[in-house]
C-alpha cells in the first residue's frame, strides 16, 4: 500500500482535512399520479434526474460548511467513492456538485466493470407523494469501495491527516468494518477520528467490536434503537414508528459499551439529543420553520455540518474531548443548516452554503 505522509506545519496553523467514504448516486425521480399495475404504461407527470448518495451529500456538506465566505473554503475535504467511466451523468451532474462545494473528485474511481449507484424514485401524487425506491449500488459496490486498502492508500495521508473520516452505510459492510477496525485503534493516537452514520443501518447490525473507539456517531431516531439492538446481538429488524424514543436511554449503551466519544441522536424538527462519554448530555432544539417543503438530505446536512466542526477542531491542536464545550454550538449550527435544508426542494442542491446560515 502506498502512503505518503506529508510534513505537517504546526497543527495550530494547519488546515483542516476531511475525507468522506461513500456512496454517489444519480436520483432519477418520475411523479406520476398513481403507481402503474403489471403490465400498464401510464403517462407520468415530471421526471427530474439528479446528484445524490449519502457519500455525495455529507460530502458537499461538508464542503459547503467550510466556505466561510463565497472565496473562502477553511477545511479541505476529498470524496472517495467510484462511478461508471464516462458516466455523463456523473461528469454532468455529480462532478460539478462536488466540485462547486469545494470537494476534491480527484479519488473517485472510474469503474470499468460497474455503473454508477442509481436510485430510481416513484412518487405518487394520489396517495400524499408516497416514495417507492428501487436502489441499484452499481459502482458503490465494487472496485475501490470494496478493497480497505485502496481507499486507505487514497487518503490524503493516513497517519496524520485527515483529521476526521466521514462513513455512512451504503458500501458494503465489509469495507466499513474494516475501516471501523482502522481507524478505531485507540492506540494510533494519529489516525484520523470517525464521525459514523449508520444510514441505512446493514440488515446485518455492526458488532459491538467495530464501534470501539467511534469518535462520533449519528443516528436518527430509527438508526438508534436499530443499531442498539445490534451491538445487543439481536436482529436489526424493522422500527415501527410513533412511539416516542428517549434517547437518554440509548446513549448511555454506546459510551459505557462501546466507548463512543460523542453520540448525536437527530429527532427530526425537534432538533438534537446529544451525549458525550464524559457525562454531558441534553437536547439542542430545532429551528422552527415556517413551511417543510422536503425533508430528503436533512440528516446529511446535519452529518456534514457537524464532521466540519469536528475537523476543525481537531486541526487547532485540541483534543476530541476538549470538544465538550463546543458540542452545543456545533449542533445548533448544524441545525440551522438543516433546517434551511428542510425549506428547500431536492438532496444536494438544498443543502446550504455556511455563509447562508445567519
Ligand atoms: P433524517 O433525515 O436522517 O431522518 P432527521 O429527520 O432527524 O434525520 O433530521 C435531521 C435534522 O434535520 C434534525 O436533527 C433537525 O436539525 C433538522 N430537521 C429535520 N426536520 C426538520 C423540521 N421539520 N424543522 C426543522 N429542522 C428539521
Amino acid at each position: 500500500m502506498a502512503t505518503t505522509i506529508p510534513t505537517q506545519t504546526p497543527s495550530s496553523s494547519r488546515k483542516p482535512q476531511i475525507s468522506v467514504i461513500g456512496s454517489l448516486n444519480i436520483d432519477f425521480v418520475t411523479a406520476t399520479p398513481r403507481c402503474p399495475g403489471p403490465g400498464e404504461t401510464l403517462t407520468a407527470t415530471s421526471l427530474t434526474v439528479s446528484a445524490g448518495g449519502k457519500g455525495g451529500n455529507q460530502a458537499v456538506a461538508c464542503g459547503r460548511s467550510s466556505f466561510t465566505s463565497q472565496t473562502t473554503q477553511d477545511v479541505s475535504i476529498n470524496m472517495i467513492g467510484a462511478v461508471g467511466a464516462e458516466d455523463p451523468y456523473y461528469t454532468t451532474l455529480l462532478q460539478p456538485a462536488l466540485e462547486k462545494s469545494g470537494v476534491d473528485t480527484t479519488s473517485v474511481e472510474q469503474s470499468t466493470v460497474a455503473q454508477t449507484g442509481s436510485a430510481t424514485i416513484i412518487v405518487e401524487e394520489a396517495i400524499g407523494g408516497e416514495n417507492r425506491i428501487l436502489v441499484v449500488p452499481g459502482a458503490n459496490h465494487s472496485g475501490i469501495l470494496s478493497d480497505v486498502g485502496k481507499i486507505l492508500a487514497a487518503l490524503p495521508s493516513h497517519r496524520s491527516t485527515p483529521d476526521v473520516v466521514v462513513l455512512q452505510g451504503e458500501i458494503p459492510r465489509s469495507t466499513t468494518l474494516g475501516l471501523l477496525e482502522y481507524f478505531n485503534d485507540v492506540s494510533a493516537e494519529d489516525r484520523a477520528k470517525v464521525v459514523f452514520n449508520p444510514a441505512p443501518v446493514f440488515p446485518e447490525g455492526i458488532p459491538l467490536s467495530a464501534l470501539r473507539g467511534t469518535a462520533v456517531l449519528i443516528m436518527n431516531e430509527t438508526e438508534v434503537v436499530q443499531m442498539a439492538r445490534s451491538i445487543d446481538g439481536l436482529p436489526v429488524g424493522d422500527v415501527v414508528e410513533g412511539d416516542d424514543l428517549r434517547p437518554e436511554e440509548f446513549a448511555p449503551r454506546f459510551h459505557e459499551r462501546a466507548g463512543v466519544e460523542i453520540v448525536l441522536i437527530t429527532l427530526g424538527a425537534k432538533g438534537v439529543y446529544f451525549s458525550t462519554k464524559t457525562g454531558r448530555a441534553g437536547i439542542v432544539a430545532g429551528i422552527k420553520v415556517a413551511k417543510v417543503v422536503d425533508t430528503t438530505a436533512a440528516g446529511d446536512t446535519f452529518v456534514g455540518y457537524f464532521a466540519t466542526a469536528v475537523a476543525r477542531f481537531l486541526a487547532s491542536g485540541r483534543g476530541l474531548v476538549a470538544f465538550d464545550d463546543e458540542i452545543e454550538r456545533a449542533v445548533s449550527k448544524a441545525n440551522a443548516a438543516s433546517a434551511l435544508c428542510v425549506q428547500r426542494r431536492g438532496a444536494m442542491q438544498s443543502i446550504p452554503f455556511a455563509y447562508d446560515i445567519e
